[in-house]
C-alpha cells in the first residue's frame, strides 16, 4: 500500500481519491473550507455532469494523442452508481435527479470518506520536491512525504473556486510543458457602437466564427446580445480559439442568423409585406425579431423604420435580409478568467501516459482534470472529462 497525496478536492480529485483508496492510503488536500466549490456552480447550479453524444469532436486540445484518451470505453454510469446518483436525461444532457449540483459535491466526498480516503481541508500546497523517490509536500514548513502525487488543481478559470493557475506552477517544477491557457466557454467583447441599444436581447439563432473570413466553427441556439457584445450557450460553444486568434492580431468576427429556421428570408418578406400592406420597417420587422434588435439592424442597413418594406429598392431588400441572416459583430476580446467556464490550453498530454495519466517525465506523478490542455463544449464535456481523468487515474496509479 503506498501513501497517495492528491491536490485539490474538485470533481477530478475526489473522482481519483475514490477509485485509488481501493488499494493505496489517500489523503486530499483542498485550499478551501469546503470541496468542490466549482461543482456546485456547474449547470446554474442544476450540474450538467454528464453527455450522452460522446463523439470526440466535443473534445479540445493542442495534442493530437487526445484520440488516444478515449480508446478505452469506460463505464460512467458504473460511476455514478457508485456514488449513489441517479441521473436523469433531458434531450442528450444528464442531470442529477435532484437537480442539485450539491447532491454531486456531497456523494463524491461521502464515498471518498467510507472508503477511507482523508480529506484535509483548509490546506494550500505551494510546493513540491521530489527527492530518494518520494514525494514532498510543502518541504518548508509541513514536510509530507508520500509515494504518488496527482495534481487535481484545476485550470485558472472561476478563480473565486479556487483554481487560479497554481496547479501549472506545481507542474512545471517536475518540467511539465504548459500550453499557454486562455478563456473558453466565455463572452465575446465587441466595440461595435450599438451595444447599449440591444443590450438584454435573447433571439434564436446560428452563429459563425470567422477568423481572417475562414470559417472556423458553427452552432445554433439562444443569443444573448449584451451591452459587451454577445453571450449564449452557442457563443460559448465558438469561443474556444477567438483569444489566440486576437493575441495573433487575426480578424475575428462572428455572422449572426437570426433566421436560422427559414431558408429563404427575402420571399419571406416579400409574402409577409403582401399580406400586411403599407407598415413601417420597425412594424414589419417587429412581429418576428425582438424590437430591440429591428431598430439596431434597421440602422445597420443604413435604413430609416418610416420606411415601407415596398418602397426599398432591390439592393436595400438585399442589405436587410443580410443583416437579418449574415449581421456580422467584429470581436476585440473575451471576457476574462474569472467569467469563463473553463480554459485551452493547460499540461500538455503529450507529456502523460493517457492510459494511466501518469507523466511521462516522473514516475508516479499523475496528472488530470482540467489542469491538463483539453476542454470540452458546454453540455457536460468538462466534468465528463474530469470524471473519466480522475477514474483512469485512481484505477491503475
Ligand atoms: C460557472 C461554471 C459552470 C460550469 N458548468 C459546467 C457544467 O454544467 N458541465 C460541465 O461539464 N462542466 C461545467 N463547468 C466546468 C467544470 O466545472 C470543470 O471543468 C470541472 O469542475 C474541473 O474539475 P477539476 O477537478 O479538474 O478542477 P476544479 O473543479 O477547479 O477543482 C480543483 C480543486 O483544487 C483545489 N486546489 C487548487 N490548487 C490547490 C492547491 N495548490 N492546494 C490545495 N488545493 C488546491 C481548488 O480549490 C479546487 O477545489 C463549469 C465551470 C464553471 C466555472
Amino acid at each position: 500500500m503506498s501513501k497517495v497525496a492528491v491536490i485539490g478536492g474538485g470533481a477530478s480529485g475526489l473522482t481519483a481519491a475514490i477509485y485509488a483508496a481501493m488499494r493505496h492510503e489517500v489523503v486530499v488536500f483542498e485550499r478551501n473550507n469546503e470541496c468542490g466549490k466549482k461543482i456546485l456552480a456547474t449547470g446554474n447550479g442544476k450540474c450538467n455532469m454528464w453527455n450522452k453524444d460522446q463523439s470526440l469532436d466535443h473534445y479540445h486540445s493542442s495534442s493530437a494523442f487526445i484520440k488516444d484518451f478515449f480508446h478505452e470505453n469506460m463505464d460512467i454510469f458504473a460511476f455514478f452508481q457508485k456514488l449513489d446518483l441517479v441521473p436523469i436525461e433531458k434531450e442528450g444532457y444528464y442531470y442529477p435527479h435532484s437537480k442539485q449540483a450539491i447532491t454531486v459535491r456531497n456523494a463524491l466526498e461521502r464515498v471518498a470518506l467510507q472508503n477511507g480516503v482523508v480529506i484535509q481541508k483548509n490546506f494550500f500546497i505551494q510546493e513540491i520536491k521530489k527527492e530518494n523517490n518520494q514525494f514532498i509536500l510543502n518541504p518548508n514548513f509541513e514536510h509530507l512525504v508520500f509515494d504518488k502525487v496527482i495534481l487535481a488543481c484545476g485550470s485558472k478559470c472561476a478563480p473565486k473556486t479556487g483554481s487560479d493557475g497554481i496547479g501549472y506552477e506545481l507542474a512545471k517544477i517536475f518540467s511539465h510543458t504548459v500550453v499557454m491557457p486562455r478563456p473558453s466557454l466565455v463572452q465575446l467583447y465587441s466595440d461595435a457602437s450599438f451595444l447599449k441599444e440591444w443590450n438584454g436581447v435573447r433571439s434564436e439563432a446560428e452563429v459563425t466564427l470567422q477568423i481572417d473570413k475562414n470559417e472556423i466553427k458553427k452552432e445554433g441556439g439562444e443569443i444573448q446580445l449584451t451591452k459587451n457584445g454577445i453571450s449564449g450557450i452557442c457563443v460559448f460553444n465558438i469561443s474556444r480559439s477567438v483569444k489566440e486568434a486576437l493575441d495573433h492580431h487575426r480578424k475575428v468576427e462572428v455572422k449572426i442568423n437570426f433566421f436560422p429556421d427559414c431558408d429563404d428570408v427575402f420571399s419571406f418578406l416579400e409574402k409577409r409585406s403582401s399580406l400586411i400592406k403599407d407598415v413601417s420597417l420597425d412594424v414589419f420587422l417587429e412581429a418576428i425579431i425582438p424590437y430591440k434588435l429591428a431598430f439596431v439592424l434597421l440602422k445597420c442597413a443604413h435604413l430609416s423604420s418610416n420606411m415601407t418594406w415596398n418602397v426599398l429598392k432591390p439592393e436595400e431588400k438585399r442589405d436587410l435580409v443580410s443583416v437579418l441572416t449574415a449581421f456580422t459583430i467584429k470581436i476585440v476580446d473575451t471576457n476574462s478568467f474569472a467569467e469563463a467556464q473553463c480554459c485551452s490550453g493547460g499540461v500538455s498530454l503529450d507529456e502523460i501516459n493517457l492510459d494511466t495519466m501518469e507523466s511521462k517525465l516522473v514516475s508516479n506523478l499523475y496528472i488530470i482534470g482540467e489542469l491538463l490542455d483539453v476542454d470540452g463544449d458546454c453540455g457536460g464535456y468538462n466534468l465528463g472529462f474530469a470524471w473519466l481523468s480522475g477514474i483512469k487515474c485512481g484505477k491503475n496509479c
